[in-house]
């Protein structure tokens, strides 16, 4: 248990001491590319959560999916999006946990901001209390300002310069409400937090609803390409994995007795995945169970 405290008290002096010349640098990878257009992943280092922003670049304009936890990252991100030269002309915002919208209030001051309605709802009454919270935690690497979303996102069909894309709600998963966006032409799934690759997954609650998400993301089998929202980009494989992981979870909250217990499992379980500090955020903040030691 105090390891636990320590180590989160670290991650925290870290975080205040860390400044954007420090802090270890984000990824790119090209995850798709088509005659039409291309999909870029941007993702946190792992020990930064290994968040993940979507970019997908059309003839003349790109879409953003996620705007990252960190302003470090969302500045990293703008200066990735400003080398392709177009203009972004709608910025997704996937579901209304912080480490997807906190980012990019100052980076990107001016983008059009997009979010099915409850997400945009659920920014507008929680997001500003929690930004002024992780402002107090982390210091400077969290953003100053706040971007809501200012266009609701309804489900469907839509066509932009000639590529589908489909938006479907999926409820009751990692979050309550999240959007998944579908681009048939490069058979990419942006599933967002309901797949999490080589991430510890980040538990608030009993698991049923996140594992019938991933089931229904199994039965969409034309989609070869799965785009996280912890992780790179991979392929079907990652939904059994999660599914497993999701077992895993449960065995370890039926059996142990501590926190320190539980963690340790799923450490021994998954040694190389990213995030392990995922877990002393959720077992700390999130996840209610009397454990039989405290
Ligand atoms: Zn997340």
């Amino acid at each position: 248990m105090k390891k636990i405290i320590l180590s989160f008290t670290l991650l925290l002096v870290l975080f205040r001491v860390s400044t954007s010349q420090n802090l270890p640098k984000a990824s790119v990878v090209q995850a798709a590319q088509t005659k039409n257009f291309k999909i870029y992943t941007f993702v946190s280092p792992n020990e930064m959560f290994a968040v993940t922003s979507h970019v997908i670049e059309l003839p003349s304009q790109l879409i953003v999916v996620d705007g990252q936890f960190f302003a470090p990252y969302a500045q990293q991100l703008k200066s990735f999006t400003d080398s392709l030269n177009k203009p972004i002309t709608r910025f997704y915002i996937s579901h209304d946990h912080p480490d997807h919208y906190l980012g990019f209030g100052d980076a990107f001051p001016h983008v059009e901001v997009y979010a099915l309605k409850e997400t945009k709802e659920g920014i507008e009454k929680e997001g500003q209390e929690t930004l002024v919270k992780r402002q107090q935690q982390f210091g400077a690497i969290i953003a100053q300002s706040l971007r809501t979303p200012s266009h609701i996102q309804k489900e469907g069909r839509e066509t932009i310069e000639g590529v589908t894309f489909l938006f479907e709600k999926s409820l009751d998963n990692e979050a309550q409400v999240s959007l998944t966006i579908k681009i048939p032409e490069a058979k990419a799934y942006i599933a967002q937090d309901i797949v999490y690759n080589h991430t510890h997954l980040f538990i608030h609650g009993h698991t049923t609803g996140w594992r019938k998400a991933l089931k229904d993301i199994q039965k969409d089998s034309q989609y070869t390409l799965i785009l996280p929202g912890h992780g790179k980009p991979t392929d079907r494989s990652v939904i059994q994995e999660d599914l497993k992981y999701l077992d895993a979870v449960d065995k370890a909250l039926a059996e142990s007795k501590s926190k320190q217990e539980y963690k340790s499992r799923l450490q021994a379980a998954y040694p190389d995945y990213a995030g392990a500090q995922l877990m002393d955020i959720y077992l700390n903040y999130y996840l209610k169970k009397d454990w039989a030691v405290k």
